[in-house]
């Protein structure tokens, strides 16, 4: 039987209800732990030189939207995936808590000005999906601003595809356990505390609004322009195979080529080899 794609193993499946039945320790369509960290270099290099001829073609660009709770290696993903890419044609974008001036605009006018140029690679650390994730748990606008949101989400991200900007949706899916852990080895590890907050442990309390929020993002939101990627993130070696395998099976149907040079290089060739000191 020919081997599934990481594409077809981690889409939200059609008629997707909760995360609950989704383990975050799983380890779809990876061989064990050994092999997976000895193959990602190999991955690496073949993503970075894939994105190097999508930036070449300076056309179309891919866009990584990063989602999950506190902790679930947003910041890590990006380090150890998105760290061989050439910086050039990357732009990473983290969404915070919205600023004044943001909150005067409609939701997506931030979004919309972070977006990739043609030719990049974008990276978004949290992202629209904020709008109806922590606005929705902490009732920052009424229920039906935030539900009115889903339907304006599909259709962005539809026009995006449109535009010719390949939309990579990540959900980092950990457990509460995992959390946990990873919140005592920012307590424990003085290299790690900095990233501790004392308002995590609060957040950590709405840990079930959370999932429902999230299992409404994926069920309302995962379409076919731009489906939603559950990776399963309590494995850190997991995690970082399985976005590196999601954008390189990406950029492989994307398919960019180095562009044809409008001139003939065997002119200049001659002109600068004709040179003399
Ligand atoms: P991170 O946790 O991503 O490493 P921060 O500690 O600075 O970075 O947290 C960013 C915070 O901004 C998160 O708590 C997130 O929920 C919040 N945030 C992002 N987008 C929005 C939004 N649209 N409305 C309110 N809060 C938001």
């Amino acid at each position: 039987m020919a081997k599934r794609s990481i594409r077809d193993l981690l889409r939200a499946p059609a008629g997707f209800t909760t995360l609950d039945e989704l383990d975050p320790a799983a380890t779809p369509g990876a061989r064990e732990k050994a092999r997976a960290i000895a193959d990602l270099p190999e991955l690496l290099r073949e993503l970075s030189s894939q994105q190097e001829q999508l930036w070449a073609e300076h056309t179309r660009s891919l866009l990584l939207v990063l989602q999950g709770m506190d902790t679930s290696g947003k910041d890590g993903t990006i380090r150890h995936v998105i760290g061989g890419l050439n910086p050039a044609g990357t732009k990473i974008v983290a969404f915070k808590q919205p600023t004044a001036v943001e909150l005067r605009h409609d939701f997506l006018w931030r979004i919309r000005r972070g977006l990739p140029e043609p030719g990049q690679t974008g990276i978004f650390n949290r992202s629209h999906y904020e709008d109806v994730l922590v606005v929705r748990v902490h009732r920052l606008v009424p229920r039906p601003v935030w539900a009115a949101r889903f339907a304006r989400i599909n259709a962005f991200e539809q026009e995006l595809g449109a535009g010719g900007i390949t939309v990579v949706k990540v959900l980092l899916h950990i457990s509460k356990r995992e959390q946990r852990e990873r919140l005592l080895a920012r307590l424990d590890d003085p290299t790690k505390r900095w990233k501790f907050r004392p308002g995590d442990l609060e957040e950590r309390k709405r840990w079930p609004a959370y999932l429902r929020a999230y299992d409404d993002v994926v069920r309302r939101c995962s379409t076919p322009a731009a489906p939603w990627y559950v990776v399963p993130a309590d494995r850190k070696w997991y995690r970082n195979w399985a976005v590196s395998q999601l954008l390189l099976e990406t950029l492989r149907e994307m398919d960019p080529h180095y562009p044809q040079p409008s001139f003939d290089p065997a002119i200049y060739r001659a002109k600068l080899a004709a040179e003399r000191d």
